[in-house]
């Protein structure tokens, strides 16, 4: 391998790609690269609610998730690692086209580190084809959330706690999310109330405005792409 220069240049290639990788996903956590490397996430246990100690949740059904679509002028779209794992791209990238041919805006908002890749997301909504131009990046959106009338969670969790920002004890505290709860109504698909890669429960699952919809992500956007 040493004799093959090609070889050589390949793996200074590899190699400092890695590091530049890292260097961009330790920013958009704010936490330093050492403590990435030797730390790990959800060790505070002070910070690790169950769900019970964090209050009541409310739950919605596809059908009225779509009523609250058609009643809304904007919606923002907001994903995560849930949407990439039940490969609910396609239908999401529907149900976007028939929001919008019927004059209502939708903005997708993407976390910098949603999913488990870096460009995890924009990869998942260039394959369905969503236009590029309605596909903004946290810093542009983040602002938007308080004049959106609702607000769609998929299979998103730890981009969208805002225990980041009001919990200092928080193992994710400091790290930069996407500020969902300021709009009037999110709606969150997942599964169950299990945590995210970060094992740190979700206040915002607990929040006035925020309503569940359980189930796979895609069968739940589909069955909303029905009721439409
Ligand atoms: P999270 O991992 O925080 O949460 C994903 C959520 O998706 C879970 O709460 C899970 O809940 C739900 N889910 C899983 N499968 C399905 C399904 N089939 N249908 C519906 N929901 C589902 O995701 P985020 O994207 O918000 O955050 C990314 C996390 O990954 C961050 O903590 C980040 O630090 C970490 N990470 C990111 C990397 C990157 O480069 N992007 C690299 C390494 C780690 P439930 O089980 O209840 O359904």
């Amino acid at each position: 391998m040493l004799s093959n220069d090609l070889l050589i240049v390949t793996g200074v290639l590899v190699g400092s790609s890695g590091a530049i990788l890292s260097y961009i996903i330790c920013k958009a956590m704010n936490r330093s690269f050492i403590s990435v490397v030797a730390g790990s996430f959800g060790t505070d246990s002070s910070s690790i609610g169950e769900a019970e100690e964090m209050g009541d949740y409310r739950k919605i059904t596809a059908e009225k998730v779509a009523k609250q679509l058609q009643n809304s002028t904007s919606v923002i779209i907001t994903l995560g690692y849930g949407m990439a794992m039940a490969q609910a791209q396609y239908p999401v990238a529907e149900i976007t086209e028939k929001l919008r041919a019927r004059g209502i805006n939708v903005w997708f908002g993407i976390h910098p580190i949603a999913g488990r890749l870096p460009g995890h997301m924009n990869v998942l909504l260039a394959e369905a084809k969503v236009p590029y131009d309605v596909v903004l990046e946290m810093d542009e959106i983040n602002e938007d959330f308080s004049d959106t009338d609702t607000v769609l969670v998929i299979g998103a969790n730890d981009t969208v706690n805002p225990a980041a920002l009001d919990d200092p004890h928080s193992p994710i505290a400091g790290m930069p999310v996407l500020e969902v709860w300021k709009a009037q109504n999110v709606i969150v698909f997942k599964r169950s109330m299990n945590t995210g890669y970060a094992g740190v429960q979700n206040p915002l699952f607990f929040k006035d405005n925020t309503l569940m919809l359980f189930g796979d992500a895609k069968e739940s956007v589909e069955a909303i792409l029905r009721a439409l």
